[in-house]
C-alpha cells in the first residue's frame, strides 16, 4: 500500500493507492525516488511509499530501463563508492490522465551528479561527471540500456521549464548541462 499525501494544499487532488487502474491503462506506480535509496531508518524509507513520490509508468519501462538505469546508480555507490545527487520526474505534453485522474508523464528523466564521497554541489565544477536521459514512457522498451536514452540537461530543461543544478555558477552550468556524457 501507497499512502495518500495529506501535505498537498487545499485544492490540490491527493491521490489514492487504487486511483491506479493498470487493467485499463497498463501504468502502474512507478517510484521517482526508490526505495532502496533511503534506507538510514523506516521513517526514511517509509518517505518513499507516498504516492506524491510515484508517477504513473508503463511496465516495460517501470521493470526494464528505468530499473536498469537505478540499478547503475546504486552500483555506482555499492562498488564505485560514489555519491550521486538524483533529479527525476516526469515530461507532460499529451494530457492523458490515468483513470482519468492522474496526469501520466509522456516521458521520464532522471539527472545523476556524480561525485566523489563527501563532496557536495558547492564541488561541481566543468569535468564533473553528468548522466541524464529522457525515457519514453511506452511499452516495447523493456529491454533497453539506459545509455540509449542519453540527452544533455539543456535538452531536459527545454522540455521541462525547469532550470536544473541552479545553485552550480552559471558558467559551469553552461559547460556541464550542454555537453553529452563522454563515458
Ligand atoms: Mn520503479
Ligand atoms: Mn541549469
Amino acid at each position: 500500500m501507497i499512502f495518500t499525501d495529506t501535505t498537498l494544499p487545499t485544492g490540490f487532488y491527493r491521490v489514492h493507492h487504487d486511483d491506479y487502474n493498470f487493467s485499463v491503462d497498463g501504468y502502474e506506480r512507478g517510484h521517482i525516488v526508490r526505495s532502496e535509496e533511503r534506507t538510514i531508518d523506516a521513517a526514511d524509507n517509509r518517505s518513499t511509499f507516498i504516492l506524491s513520490n510515484i508517477m504513473p509508468q508503463q511496465t516495460d519501462l517501470n521493470q526494464g530501463v528505468w530499473a536498469d538505469m537505478e540499478d547503475w546508480c546504486e552500483s555506482m555507490c555499492k562498488d564505485s563508492t560514489k555519491e550521486l545527487f538524483i533529479v527525476a520526474g516526469g515530461i507532460f505534453k499529451s494530457g492523458f490522465r490515468v483513470s482519468g485522474i492522474i496526469a501520466a508523464p509522456d516521458s521520464c528523466y532522471k539527472i545523476v551528479v556524480i561525485l566523489e564521497p563527501g563532496q557536495k554541489l558547492a564541488n561541481v565544477d566543468k569535468n564533473t561527471r553528468i548522466e541524464a536521459v529522457i525515457m519514453p514512457n511506452i511499452k516495447g522498451i523493456r529491454k533497453d540500456k539506459w545509455e540509449k536514452y542519453k540527452r544533455t540537461i539543456d535538452e531536459i530543461e527545454a522540455a521541462t521549464g525547469y532550470d536544473f543544478l541552479n545553485y552550480v555558477r552559471k558558467d559551469i552550468q553552461n559547460v556541464i548541462e550542454s555537453k553529452p556524457s563522454i563515458f
